[in-house]
């Protein structure tokens, strides 16, 4: 139905034209992108409900607010960052300036996943527009009715040249990874990522991705055990747990466990009712194939609390499983919705440890009130980001760059990492014709001996 062929080569001769390269047209365009948002909130919203059931407080918070507050940011900052940076230059050479430009890579793939189908496309869409780029993008087809409205508002505001969304499953997303494109960057799952990769590698084409994992939540005898629920709970339901920085599972010191269960209890039913399923504002696991899923990792352990589901709704309510052990079906897969595992410890050492033989994560969340220890976790665990005495809240800022290391992912964006991330850094040496010093010229003769003086 794509002629994706032809897409390519529209976008080519149009990036080609150079009017990319104008800083008045990139902020131009995010102005638009800004106003469309703003004018279509409601249907955004409204799109996030069905194919999520979305809260309209969730989905302004995490998705439309978070996105507009991204393009604020990049508009004000966009001439800086864009202009030409000039650098030291080594003594060696002698008469010169040095200065590093940003320029487009060209032809840009964005592949979006379905959790936060909005925020997941738009978010490196403002990357790829502030380094001067043309974009495909391909958001999810789960998240059919958010993918709708991308493609409407996209279609009906940017030219399908600068900018052009393609919908479709596996085959379309086939058909796109064989194309030569300049820089893809996807979002998603592990195994979807390194078929990216793999499809990238024959093109030579750089890749952001952005992936998932188990994300550990760490509370210690010293944390706020009261706070420390109130925000696991927020950040483990948020989205019904379809989050890829969501604490995947805890790990809490054995001394004050079941303080904190008995606080976690307390603010699920404070936060969606005694009956979450029936809560209108909760929302739903995307489709039947997931929903199935992790019905039968409930079994991985003991229910103590939660487990209704509801199979007409999709909804399943926020489930708290102890007796968990490393070996347990829901410890070998990223969870991905509302279920929490609770895996206990006596000492810090034992979860260093035992985080470490796992793959990287892309999140880690350590609730303490001793820097020792928090020094001791930061220093000595491998993983993408995350905060301390909080959870989920570290990738909600322009002023850090967000993403995953090792099988979470590789590179990172928001804010000025989002337009490192879409630029390619072309250094420039401009020399003085003035002088012309003789030292590097053959015949060498005695010149190591003065070059060594110089260089040491
Ligand atoms: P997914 O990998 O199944 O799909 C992501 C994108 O890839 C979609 O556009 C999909 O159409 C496409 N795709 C699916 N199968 C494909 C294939 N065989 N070949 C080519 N393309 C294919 O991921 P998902 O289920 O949509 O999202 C959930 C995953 O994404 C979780 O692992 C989660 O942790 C991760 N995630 C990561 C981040 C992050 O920022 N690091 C954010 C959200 C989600």
């Amino acid at each position: 139905m794509y002629n994706i062929k032809e897409i390519i080569e529209k976008q080519r001769l149009f990036f080609e034209e150079g009017r990319t390269k104008d800083i008045d047209f990139r902020i131009e365009k995010l102005k638009i992108l800004r106003r469309v948002i703003i004018e279509n909130e409601q249907e955004i919203m409204e799109a996030l409900k069905k194919d999520l059931n979305k809260a309209d407080f969730e989905s302004y918070e995490t998705e439309v607010g978070l996105v507009l507050e991204e393009i604020k940011y990049t508009i004000r900052h966009l001439p800086n960052w864009a202009g030409r940076k000039r650098v030291k230059t080594p003594l060696t050479h002698f008469l010169s300036r040095s200065y590093m430009y940003s320029e487009p890579y060209g032809i840009t793939l964005i592949m979006s996943p379905w959790n936060y189908p909005f925020q997941l496309t738009i978010a490196p869409l403002i990357g790829a527009i502030a380094a001067g780029n043309c974009s495909i993008i391909k958001p999810s087809e789960y998240s059919y009715h958010t993918s709708a409205v991308i493609d409407k508002l996209i279609s009906e505001n940017f030219d399908e040249y600068h900018i052009a969304v393609v919908k479709g499953g596996r085959e379309v997303n086939k058909t796109l990874l064989e194309e030569k494109f300049d820089y893809i960057f996807f979002t998603g799952s592990v195994p979807v990522g390194k078929i990216v990769m793999e499809a990238a590698s024959k093109h030579l084409t750089p890749v952001t991705l952005e992936l998932g994992g188990k994300s550990p939540c760490i509370v210690d005898e010293t944390a706020n055990i009261d706070l420390a629920a109130k925000r696991i709970v927020w950040g483990k339901f948020l989205n019904a747990g379809q989050t890829c920085v969501a604490p995947d599972y805890l790990m809490v010191q054995s001394s004050v466990k079941d303080k904190l269960i008995h606080k976690m209890k307390e603010y699920i039913t404070e936060f969606y009712g005694e009956s979450p399923c029936n809560n209108v504002d909760y929302p739903k696991i995307i489709n039947d194939k997931h929903f199935n899923r992790l019905l039968s990792l409930l079994k991985s352990g003991n229910i103590i609390f939660g487990g209704e589901c509801n199979d007409k709704t999709n909804q399943i309510s926020p489930t708290i499983l102890d007796t968990v052990t490393w070996d347990s079906a829901i410890m070998q897969e990223e969870i991905f919705g509302p279920i929490l595992p609770v895996l206990e410890f006596e000492s810090l050492g034992e979860v260093i440890s035992v985080v470490n033989k796992h793959p990287k994560p892309l999140a880690l969340y350590l609730f303490t009130n001793d820097n020792e220890r928090e020094k001791n976790v930061i220093k000595n665990i491998f993983f993408g980001g995350g905060c301390i005495n909080d959870t989920i809240v570290h990738l909600a800022t322009s002023y850090m760059p967000f993403g995953g290391v090792g099988d979470s992912g590789m590179g990172g964006y928001h804010g000025k990492a989002s337009f490192d991330t879409f630029s390619h850094k072309k250094s420039i040496l401009k020399k003085s014709n003035l002088l012309d010093i003789p030292l590097r010229y053959p015949p060498y003769k005695e010149h190591l001996k003065l070059l060594k003086k110089i260089m040491r």
